[in-house]
């Protein structure tokens, strides 16, 4: 017989503008190296995009980026690598067939480190696209839109998040294309009626400032505090590191493998990812009789900005936390300035599916492309803070 408890899924509703999230084919990026009168380029690597690699003249190189499909929003990965068989310096331009250059190019010499192009090699080539100035010689240089962050890095940072007592992961689903749905649960001590904290990562490839910010964001659920130890008592933390591993491992801009924004399927799951995710968080709300009080998605766009909701006609099972929240972080990080964006519900995202699947506060947590590592790990950490000394009722 059936057990009910886990018979749960998620609720299928009609949001106030609708969205279509069948699936629809996206553009195969086929893994190869090019090899150009000495000069080498290789998107073999998870997370590459480089659709094509051309040479214009003597010292120019055009590398072609193109987007899985069509329409998506306009945020241009690109990652490769490149060297040559001599020193030597080229003309490199990032020739985008849809949108305008938006990520300052990152190198590194082994795919770890990253650090920005230094500026004075940068400049634009005409509206859409970038014109860089690149020493390349033996040693494979790697450029990238962002650091890569492939989902096999994060299987390793979930197996060290495990080595915490309080960690436990697990693998409940699995992507279009197979790969693992990982899911890390926070607490200590029986799960049972536990409230429930709900985080969300990476829908969006692109978006690794947000994923950084979920780094520090646990690391300060997993301090060694009084408050952390309090919390992690009292409350469940279930953290969904990486919902589109296909979308990041393919180099796509925006999308998952069925070609689709996640983050507007959370009205009638027709996405694998969003379907299993969603269902997951429900069958774990329900199987231990809990309640889930708040959701936080992280993002990344062009500038640090929450996208909260309109509390005054649909007020959450914590009115008021979302203000004390923002506020509290106001206070604690003092000329750091943010934005908020509250709006009624209208698409179907995740933050207007917290609220109405489970009344929960379900705020889009959104960092700057270009926030500086430093502020990233401040307001990762300081935004946890705050969150764990209002839910305490400190
Ligand atoms: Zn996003």
């Amino acid at each position: 017989m059936l057990n009910t408890a886990y018979a749960w899924q998620a609720t299928s509703r009609d949001f106030p503008q609708p969205e279509d999230t069948r699936s629809r084919p996206v553009l195969q990026q086929t893994r190869r190296a090019w090899q150009i009168d000495g000069v080498f380029a290789s998107n073999r690597f998870p997370g590459a995009r480089l659709n094509d690699f051309r040479k214009l003249n003597d010292s120019t190189y055009r590398a072609v980026i193109l987007p899985e499909n069509k329409p998506v929003n306009k945020s241009p990965w690109y990652a490769f690598k490149l060297w040559s068989a001599k020193k030597r310096s080229i003309r490199l331009i990032l020739d985008y067939d849809y949108g305008d250059h938006r990520y300052f190019p990152k190198i590194s010499q082994n795919g770890k480190d990253w650090a920005p192009l230094d500026s004075a090699r940068f400049s634009m080539y005409g509206k859409q696209d970038a014109l860089l100035l690149l020493d390349l010689g033996p040693d494979t240089l790697w450029l990238a839109a962002q650091p890569v962050v492939a989902s096999g890095d994060v299987a390793d940072w979930c197996v060290r998040q495990c080595q915490h007592p309080d960690v436990r992961q697990e693998i409940f689903g699995k992507s279009r294309l197979g790969r693992p749905l990982r899911m890390l649960e926070v607490g200590a001590g029986p799960a049972r009626q536990k409230q429930v904290v709900t985080l969300l990562c990476r829908q969006h490839p692109p978006e690794v400032t947000g994923w950084f910010a979920l780094q520090h964001f646990m690391d300060e659920l997993l301090s060694d505090t009084e408050l952390a130890h309090a919390f992690r008592q009292q409350y469940r933390v279930l953290v969904f590191p990486l919902i589109n591993p296909d979308g990041v491992d393919l180099g796509f801009w925006r999308h998952n493998a069925g070609g689709v924004d996640l983050n507007r399927d959370w009205a009638y799951y027709r996405q694998p990812e969003t379907r299993q995710v969603a269902d997951k968080i429900v069958r774990e709300v329900q199987k231990h009789q809990s309640t889930l009080v708040l959701g936080l998605d992280f993002h990344s766009t062009f500038e640090d900005i929450f996208y909260t909701g309109d509390e005054t006609d649909n007020p959450p099972i914590l009115p008021g936390f979302k203000d004390a929240w923002l506020a509290g972080m106001k206070t604690a990080l003092p000329g750091f300035e943010f934005e908020e964006d509250a709006a009624a519900e209208g698409k179907p995202v995740s933050k207007s599916w917290f609220l109405a699947q489970f009344d929960a506060t379900g705020i889009t947590y959104e960092i700057g492309d270009n926030t500086s590592p430093d502020m990233i790990q401040q307001k990762g950490q300081v935004s946890a803070r705050v969150m764990m000394e209002l839910l305490l009722g400190r």
